[in-house]
């Protein structure tokens, strides 16, 4: 598998990175990779106590904590936004890729 480079609108190389998964131990829940993603690609869940997932603003849930989770993985053009705020390194990257 080979990474594929994509031009910019000036012809300059381009490698997209693509979100390819968010750690659910290591996410804090912040949300900044949510607000700066212009392609809806992430949303914002709660976890309960017994580690199911749930909407995450829902009062009749025993909410633990927040997460992040890669909810639209196809919507994803690669933009690298969300690695530059995420603080904590819960999420990974991959670049496009053509079989060799
Ligand atoms: S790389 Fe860009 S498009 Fe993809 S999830 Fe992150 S901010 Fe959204
Ligand atoms: S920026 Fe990082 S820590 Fe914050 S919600 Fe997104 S993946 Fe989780």
């Amino acid at each position: 598998m080979t990474p594929r480079t994509l031009v910019s609108r000036d012809g300059s190389p381009w490698e997209p990175a693509y979100l390819e998964a968010i750690d659910p131990d290591t996410c804090i829940g912040c949300g900044r990779c949510i607000k700066v993603c212009a392609r809806d690609v992430i949303d914002l869940k709660g976890i309960t106590e017994d580690d199911d997932l749930c909407d995450p603003f829902d009062d009749d849930e025993e909410i633990v904590r927040k997460i992040s989770v890669l909810a639209r993985p196809g919507a994803c053009v690669g933009c690298g936004s969300c690695a530059k705020v995420c603080g904590t390194g819960a999420q990974r990257h991959a670049p496009l890729v053509e079989a060799a």
